[in-house]
């Protein structure tokens, strides 16, 4: 795992699966024993592995689960495994404003699980709806009233594999966003060793509010 872990640590899980696409989620789910634990991951920036390792299986979701589309109606649809900095930049070139992603080192699976949040705006503002593979294979639609969305927190079972979302952020105009991204950059570079492999912040936000929301 530590080759896939953002702070390089931690042993060997038994078994990694990297799926291609969404059938293949289901296809394992159904293969895999039902006392075998199964947790999906995304740039484990939120996860410190054991030297002991994992017992269980890892999914990862690969490049089959990166998309980025602006659909019809006026929403975009994301895929889990996009990294947030990516969605954010490509976003903002279509004028969507998710810049408070800008600067989360994860990937949207792992945004959408923790309610990533950055600056006074967090992933359950603007989630619609997201995709997801249970433990028994089956794929389900997540709406917010499904999400149980609090500070860094989704009610979600452990073993549900998201593999993409619909969000519908605020629009805005393509050159104030890449400011905002850079406002943003040079803010988080100011109050965090960001040219260091750290834990980012260290002590939880107090009642759900960033330090800081004026940019
Ligand atoms: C330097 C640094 C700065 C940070 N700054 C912020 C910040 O400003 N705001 C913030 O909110 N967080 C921040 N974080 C924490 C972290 O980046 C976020 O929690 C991020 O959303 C985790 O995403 P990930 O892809 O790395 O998920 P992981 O760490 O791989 O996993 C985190 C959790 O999400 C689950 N998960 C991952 N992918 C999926 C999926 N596809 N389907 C279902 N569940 C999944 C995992 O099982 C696990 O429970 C920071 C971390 C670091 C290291």
């Amino acid at each position: 795992m530590a080759d896939l872990s953002w702070l390089r640590v931690g042993g060997a899980v038994d078994l990694l699966f990297q799926p291609a696409h969404m059938a293949d989620i289901s296809t394992f789910m159904r293969a895999v024993p039902d006392d075998v634990n199964v947790m999906p991951i995304g740039v484990c920036s939120n996860l410190i592995v054991r030297d002991g390792g994992i017992r269980g299986a890892v999914i990862r979701l690969g490049r089959g689960f990166n998309g980025f589309e602006v659909m019809a109606n006026g929403c975009v649809r994301v895929g889990a495994s996009a990294l947030d900095a990516q969605i954010a930049k490509k976003a903002a070139e279509a004028g969507f404003d998710l810049t408070f992603l800008r600067t989360i080192p994860g990937a949207i699976g792992g945004a959408i699980r923790m309610n990533a949040g950055c600056y006074g705006h967090y992933l359950a503002d603007v989630f619609v709806s997201a995709t997801a593979v249970r433990r028994d294979g089956k794929v389900v639609t997540l709406k917010p009233q499904d999400m149980d969305f609090a500070y860094r927190h989704t009610g979600l079972p452990p073993d549900l594999v998201i593999v993409q979302a619909v969000l519908s952020p605020p629009k805005g105009e393509p050159a104030a966003l890449e400011a905002k991204m850079a406002a943003a950059l040079e803010m988080r570079a100011k109050s965090q060793p960001v040219k260091e492999r750290s834990c980012g912040s260290t002590f939880r936000n107090p009642a759900g509010f960033s330090t800081y929301s004026g940019y």
